[in-house]
């Protein structure tokens, strides 16, 4: 990590209106921020502060009202201000394995789909639920796994395609507190064996005291957030 390290996803004054008129509801306020390689970050806030329009912005899955977004280190494929595909693992609340392949298909179906050779997807499937502590999950189905069986799985298979950024919009949202620090803990480690930022939203202190770095959302304005170079 070097001040003059080309961030991943840089933010500028991004906003984001939902609808019009007088319905018209700001999620985000121009916000200013980046997130660089090995980055640990929490974003903070109550329900409905603008997290998950935030991360979505940062994961290219919401384009900007105003302002710019742009993933400017080779992570995107060449455009810098188009969203690169694949190279950001995505963890969401609600649970997204499909629910017909086992564990271990599901883990091995994002690298199928890229190509990769059978033994070395097999290989990969392995160790990758291990980092997670879920290798004895291999043969389950989704509907087999608690809730936070579930997310681990979820991070196996971010962790398994390598990107150099994973965002995990309250991955622990739904869980007790137990089953959530196992979730942050795989989330960690997937992060150091792949040198990957990690960004998690949250509105739980015991999730984000856990990352070194704190943005706090309110009413859709993120402060907190050094911007690019700063604090480094
Ligand atoms: P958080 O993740 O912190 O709970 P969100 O980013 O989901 O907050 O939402 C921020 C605000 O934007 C809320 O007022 C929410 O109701 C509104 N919002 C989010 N998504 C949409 C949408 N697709 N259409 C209209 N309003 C939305
Ligand atoms: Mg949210």
């Amino acid at each position: 990590m070097t001040s003059n390290e080309e961030p991943l996803v840089t933010s500028r004054e991004a906003a984001v209106t939902f609808g019009t008129g007088h319905t018209a509801v700001v999620a985000v306020h121009g916000a200013t921020c980046a997130v660089h390689r090995g980055d640990r970050i929490a974003i903070s806030g109550p329900s409905g502060s603008g997290k998950s329009t935030l991360l979505h912005l940062l994961a290219g899955l919401e384009r900007p009202t105003s302002g710019v977004i742009d993933w400017p280190s080779s992570i995107g494929p060449g455009d810098p201000s188009a969203a690169p595909t694949g190279s950001i693992g995505l963890v969401f609340q609600t649970p997204s394995l499909i629910p017909t392949l086992t564990v271990a298909e599901n883990v091995a179906l994002p690298l199928q789909l890229a190509g990769l050779e059978p033994g070395e997807t097999a290989r990969r499937t392995i160790a990758c639920l291990d980092v997670v502590d879920a290798a004895s999950l291999y043969d389950r189905l989704p509907e087999e796994l608690s809730g936070g069986q579930a997310q681990r799985v979820a991070v196996a298979r971010v962790l398994a395609i390598r990107p150099p950024l994973i965002l995990a919009d309250e991955p622990t949202g739904q869980l007790d507190h137990a089953s959530g620090q196992r979730v942050i803990d795989a989330l960690l480690t997937a992060a150091d064996e792949i040198g990957a930022a990690l960004v998690i939203t949250t509105h739980d202190v015991t999730i984000s005291t856990r990352l070194p770095t704190h943005w706090n959302m309110h009413e859709g304005r993120l402060s907190a957030a050094e911007p690019a170079g700063a604090n480094r």
